[in-house]
């Protein structure tokens, strides 16, 4: 972004409400400011700014891509502590970008949005608020992230356990973990986060795995005072940083470079060396192809298995009763904690609230084949409403692709408001034939077809979160609109 993408004129007559104050809450609010729009509420359902952030505060949270790149452009931060920053770091980033930028006079916390709905004539949103409250808006701008609904697995007895049972995607740090007994139910990106950290404190934990993942090294070692120091007065070694980090993620993300995936899968078989135990060994090493899944980074992850108090459990799990998880082979194992980190319901998008567009048509009922939308921002019939990190677009750093979407809806506001346009909606066609084309891409992307990847798939089992193509790409489709593909009244 440019000074000049700074723009004084006061645009202030369209009604815009953006959902959720998370990264792209923030980023939509901020730009918005800058280019003349502050007639703009951001209403966010917790009680605070930062979204996953906020949310996700489990022992050793923290970023798998380097935060040189996981920063706005707009506001590089020169001083992360070390190359992944952690999760009370980005949220500080954060809150201090809400801050920075003017925005909290324009969030509303405890706002949580049900429903949407679109008034033809009007040519306004109505939403209503879990407290009966309505909102009305002209635009609305929809930042609930991809990872806000967590999901739980569906296990015999699992509501008959009487001891402490939580989800990481919502720690409870009022259960102290000193000396306990403890089964973690999912092996993913969060368990490969906090199991190094809960092991050194509880007494015994055990990990039930479903798939094993490719879990990579990572160079992490945290900056000295002086380098920080350093980088503040001078922050070009960051932005070079920030630009390599960027072009290695354009080149990996696709995962279509057959030498690439296998020289990384190599270095990922390579970490799992540091175990003891053969079996273990054996049980870590992922069936699915390097890619299927998105790799997981950590340098602590594997060493902690060394330790005597982690068990790695693959055996399926069959039934929980009040104070023991049993497993297909009879084994029955006592704990006093349940730590459930099985993930998100990622694939939901939009559809995790009532909206109703045109015709009255809820958006369940138009996405029944799963979510779908034009550059996963616009979805047919459903005038005036954008989206930001939806359908499509998950891949690479989920901040960059947020800025290229937020721009993009600013060019569609702009022309509205330049040309008296009242609302703009993607035809359905051209709606087809963007999905069309990226389905095919999708298709093309061969490791993600060996079937390890649920959270990708909606029910119908079409992949309706990844983006098949590089950060770059998806900025050169978003940076122009193009006309012919929306009706506007
Ligand atoms: C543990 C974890 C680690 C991650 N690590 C990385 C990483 O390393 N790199 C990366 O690129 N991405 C990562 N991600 C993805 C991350 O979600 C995005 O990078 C980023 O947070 C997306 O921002 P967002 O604003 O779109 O969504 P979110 O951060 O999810 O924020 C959405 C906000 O909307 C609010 N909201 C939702 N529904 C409603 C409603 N109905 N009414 C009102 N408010 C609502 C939520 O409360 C939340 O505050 C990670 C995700 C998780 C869960």
């Amino acid at each position: 972004m440019d000074a000049d993408d700074v723009d004084a004129t006061n645009r202030g007559s369209k009604r815009i409400a953006i959902i959720g104050a998370g990264p792209g809450g923030l980023c939509m609010g901020k730009r918005l400011l800058d280019v003349g729009f502050d007639n703009f509420v951001i209403l966010e359902r917790g009680a605070g700014v930062g979204g996953t952030w906020n949310f996700n505060r489990y022992p050793g949270c923290e970023c798998d891509i380097p935060s040189a790149l996981y920063s706005f452009s707009f506001a590089v931060k020169p001083d992360w502590s070390k190359p992944y920053g952690t999760q009370p770091e980005i949220l500080a980033y954060m809150e201090d970008i809400a801050e920075r930028f003017g925005l909290l006079k324009h969030c509303r916390f405890g706002a949580a949005v049900t429903s949407a709905v679109w008034d033809e004539s009007a040519a306004e949103w109505t939403l209503t608020l879990a407290d009966g409250s309505h909102v009305t808006a002209n635009i609305v701008v929809s930042a609930i992230g991809m990872f806000n609904g967590l999901a739980w697995p569906s296990i015999d007895g699992l509501d008959a356990f009487s001891g402490t049972m939580f989800h990481s995607g919502h720690w409870n740090w009022d259960h102290d973990l000193a000396g306990r007994r403890v089964a973690v139910i999912g092996s993913a990106a969060s368990a490969v986060q906090f199991v190094p950290e809960i092991v050194q404190v509880a007494g015994q934990v055990h990990l039930f795995q479903r798939t094993a993942n490719w879990v990579m090294p990572k160079p992490d070692t945290a900056f000295t005072e002086d380098e920080l120091r350093a980088f503040r007065a001078d922050p070009s070694p960051v932005l070079a940083f920030r630009a390599e980090v960027e072009s290695n993620i354009n080149k990996g993300m696709t995962f279509a470079f057959p030498e690439v995936n296998a020289e990384r899968e190599a270095i990922g078989r390579a970490a799992i060396d540091v175990v003891e135990d053969p079996q273990t060994r054996r049980k870590l090493l992922p069936d699915h192809p390097f890619g299927c899944k998105r790799p997981l980074t950590s340098n602590v992850y594997y060493p902690a298995f060394n330790r005597p108090n982690l068990e790695l459990v693959t055996e399926p799990i069959e039934r929980i009763t009040s104070d023991s998880v049993i497993t297909a082979d009879g084994a029955e194992r006592t704990v006093d904690t349940i730590i459930v980190a099985t993930g998100y319901t990622a694939s939901r998008y939009l559809s995790a609230l009532d909206v109703v567009g045109r015709d009255g048509v809820h958006i369940t009922d138009a996405w029944h084949d799963g979510a779908e939308a034009h550059l996963g921002i616009t979805t047919a019939g459903f005038p005036n409403l954008f989206m930001l990190y939806g359908p499509n677009t998950n891949n690479g750093s989920i901040l960059t692709m947020i800025e290229y979407q937020v721009e993009h809806v600013l060019s569609h506001l702009r022309r509205m408001d330049d040309d008296g346009i009242r609302w703009v909606d993607v035809k359905a066609d051209a709606m087809r034939a963007y999905n069309d084309e990226i389905q095919e891409a999708i298709a093309a992307v061969v490791v993600w077809q060996a079937g390890c990847n649920g959270y990708y798939r909606s029910p119908s089992g079409r992949i309706v979160t990844q983006w098949p193509h590089s950060m770059t790409e998806f900025q050169r489709r978003t940076a122009v609109i193009d006309p012919t593909a929306y009706e506007v009244g």
